[in-house]
């Protein structure tokens, strides 16, 4: 059963083509460039060498399109014809309060996920132009919907609404959603089967720090809370987006440097963050490479994000009671012992004792904690595709 994975962002489209008998993958890419000039498809088969295909793609039905004809292609495709595609995942950001698990997208799902485009004006429209596309290039092929917010719709009332007057949350449903779900759900699961003890019984932190990141606090295998809100903005200082500031921040900015409402959301989604202290770079690897040459803003920009993640495993510890794990996955997570290092230092108190041997590693399942230590570290690959494979396939054959 071969199943397509899409994730559909404003110019972009990454995709997976998943086998789900043995959960292999056959093809993956990245479109790049769409609507823009210069268009580019960078396509991967197992076993076959990378291809970069150059071709302008106005819309995301070019791209999927392309990346049909790749998939198929005699040369460097990895199947025969397209029928063997059964069925589409596609990733989608913004779920609002309406779906808390993963949906077979039908007409009326569509017309929800139009609602909540007002919720998510970056990431959902971009999805929603994904799934038709796939509707006319794979018309009859079911597609399922597997949302970013949904694994967190378990939080509690007391952590999802914001201390505002509590009509904005009944008018506009101003509140916390949380993103990053698939992942956070994906290795939170995979971290029972480390500990070998369900995941009811367990209290979990879990750490995405990719690009954007966030935290969650899983109580027996639910989101209680996550450092993510009503937009991917709060929470962790992040590549380029600021995290948690104090809101009167805002309209200062605006006064002072005439800002409007776009500017001042470019500012703070763009220019912040690790890039907008350290004036290097959003990429992690940049900055500690900078601030190991001694520039003291490079290091400030780490020294805070780590801060920040300490701050909340401490805070996630304090409303779960106690923690049994905490994982870390995504770019920086799996990539940087030094961010587990130093994000782990000074939680000894929470029974936390780091392997400095064991956390030399990159990209690898590793408990990177002592034998004694009480609360386990642990790294965990994220893959939010096969997640979204699971789900489909389980939607499909229901
Ligand atoms: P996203 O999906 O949000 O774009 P990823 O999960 O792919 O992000 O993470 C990308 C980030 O991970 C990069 O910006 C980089 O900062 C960080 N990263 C990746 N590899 C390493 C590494 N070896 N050392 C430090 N940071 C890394």
């Amino acid at each position: 059963m071969k199943v397509l994975v899409l994730n559909c962002g404003s110019s972009s489209l990454k995709y997976q083509l998943i086998n789900m008998d043995n959960e292999e993958i056959l093809a993956k890419g990245l479109a790049e460039r769409i609507g823009i000039e210069n268009g580019l498809v960078k396509h991967e088969v197992a076993g076959k060498q990378k291809v970069i295909i150059n071709e302008n793609m106005d819309t995301h039905k070019d791209a999927i399109r392309i990346v049909i004809n790749a998939l198929v292609d005699v040369k460097h495709g990895a199947i025969k014809s397209m029928d063997e595609i059964v069925a589409v995942g596609h990733r989608i950001v913004h779920g609002g309060e309406k779906f808390t698990s993963s949906v077979i997208i039908d007409d009326e799902v569509k017309a929800t996920l139009e609602e909540c485009s007002e919720l998510a004006p970056l990431h959902n429209p971009p999805n929603l132009m994904g799934i038709e596309a796939c509707e006319e290039i794979l018309p009859n092929v079911p597609m399922v919907g597997v949302f970013d917010t949904a694994f967190h719709q378990t939080m509690p009332k007391s952590a999802y609404i914001y201390a505002l007057p509590y009509e904005l949350y009944e008018k506009y449903k101003i509140r916390k959603y949380g993103f990053h779900g698939t992942s956070h759900k994906y290795v939170v699961n995979k971290a029972a089967t480390v500990l070998g003890k369900p995941l009811e019984d367990l209290k979990i932190v879990t750490c995405h720090l990719g690009n954007g990141a966030s935290l969650a606090a899983i109580k027996h295998g639910k989101s209680i809370d996550t450092s993510m809100g009503f937009t991917p903005l709060e929470g962790l200082t992040m590549g380029t987006r600021c995290g948690d500031i104090d809101p009167a921040i805002t309209t200062f900015i605006m006064e002072k440097e005439s800002l409007d409402t776009t500017g001042l959301n470019n500012l703070m989604n763009k220019k912040s963050g690790i890039l907008g202290i350290s004036g290097v770079s959003n990429d992690f690897r940049d900055v500690e490479e900078a601030a190991d040459n001694g520039n003291e803003r490079a290091q400030l920009a780490l020294d805070l994000f780590y801060n920040r993640v300490k701050k909340y495993i401490g805070a996630y510890a304090a409303i779960m009671g106690g923690i049994d794990a905490v994982v870390f996955t995504a770019g920086l997570g799996e990539n940087s012992p030094e961010t587990r290092e130093a994000v782990c230092e000074g939680l000894e108190f929470l029974g936390i004792k780091i392997d400095n041997v064991k956390n030399k590693v990159r990209g690898k399942q590793t408990v990177v904690t002592t034998d004694d230590s009480k609360v386990k570290v642990i790294l965990i690959p994220t893959n939010e595709e096969l997640m979204i494979a699971r789900d489909t396939v389980a939607l499909v054959k229901k």
